[in-house]
């Protein structure tokens, strides 16, 4: 099985019916990138940037940035790489933000809430994004840079964000790259149509998404196992966000690690998500059962997934594909 499905990853992840998905890599650093091809991958649905702060004893400069950058970009060339703007705080400490001890730190200052408490280390941030951009394009002609802001409950919170990076951009008079958001928390799922008419697309962070949702703490010795992704409530934040994507124009992808699961791979597909974004080794996989079903009886199954009241019924239903060939 493990051979046929590795004869096949660099082949599109297309239906039998012709339905396209695209399958791109989470990576956390420049190190991961050089495995995204040979696996499969066809571009970053989310580049976790917290490596570049975490480990520095100070923060780094922006030429350092850039370079690690670059170094992702050399990999890839113009295929997407979804940049996360730095999603530091929860389960994520840095040092030399000096940040003061939260008892709740999964509801605290997280993600973009930190950012704008240190506006100056964003927009630095930023500058070293735009700049790559403007280097890309000038080099190659074309850049695949996006960028994603982590942790967004309000659409003010996106906003502020959204203006800082144009101030920056026109400020280096760099190219205009696509401006999406995680939608990981349920807020930003009730309210996704507002989102909708201003954002480029949507990444749903299921980790988080499905631990604030649950009011389940991801990293809990014994919750964190029962914060599974095929709750119907996760099922039904993820059809609301995809609905108020399609009405806008705009797509919506997975990056959380639910998209890794096969079965859940299928289901996810079935709500219209577009673009699954999981580790190099589960491209693979991925691929394989996207290839072997047809995207109409996916749409059915996943409206039949909408209605289980329980994760089990829903885990049931998926643990056989034979009606979805
Ligand atoms: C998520 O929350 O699902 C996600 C992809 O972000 P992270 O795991 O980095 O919080
Ligand atoms: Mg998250």
């Amino acid at each position: 099985m493990r051979k046929a499905e590795d004869a096949q990853k660099h082949e599109p992840a297309q239906t039998r019916d012709g339905h396209h998905v695209e399958v791109v890599c989470n990576i956390a650093n420049p190190e991961d990138s050089a495995k995204i091809l040979g696996q499969g991958g066809e571009g970053v649905g989310l580049l976790r940037t917290e490596f570049l702060f975490e480990a520095a004893p100070k923060e780094p400069s922006v030429e350092e940035q850039m370079a690690s950058l670059k170094a992702i970009v050399n990999e890839l060339g113009d295929r997407q790489i979804v940049v996360r703007t730095s999603d530091i705080g929860g389960d994520k400490p840095v040092q030399w933000m000096n940040m003061p001890h939260e008892d709740n730190p999964f509801l605290g200052i997280r993600g973009l809430r930190l950012s704008m408490q240190h506006e100056d280390v964003f927009r630095r941030q930023l500058e070293a994004i735009y700049r790559v951009a403007a280097w890309q394009v000038k080099e190659q002609g074309s850049t695949g840079l996006h960028i994603m802001f982590p942790m967004i409950a309000k659409l003010s919170e996106w906003q502020w964000a959204r203006d800082i990076a144009e101030l920056v951009r026109k400020g280096l008079n760099a190219p205009e790259l696509p401006l999406g958001i995680m939608i990981e928390v349920p807020s930003a799922v009730l309210i996704a149509d507002h989102f909708a008419r201003e954002v480029d697309f949507f990444s749903v962070g299921s980790n988080d998404l499905t631990q604030y949702t649950l009011a389940m703490d991801r990293l809990h010795p014994q919750l964190g196992k029962e914060a599974d992704n095929y709750h119907p409530a996760i099922l039904k934040m993820i059809e609301a966000t995809v609905k108020a994507a399609d009405a806008h124009g705009k797509w919506v992808g997975v990056c959380g690690n639910m998209a890794a699961d096969p079965n859940v791979a299928a289901l996810l597909v079935g709500l219209g998500v577009k673009e699954l974004s999981v580790s190099p080794s589960n491209v693979a996989a991925v691929k394989n059962i996207i290839r072997a079903v047809s995207y109409d009886k996916l749409k059915i199954k996943a409206q039949k997934a909408l209605e289980m009241g329980s994760s089990e019924a829903v885990m049931a239903l998926y643990r056989n594909h034979d009606d979805l060939v």
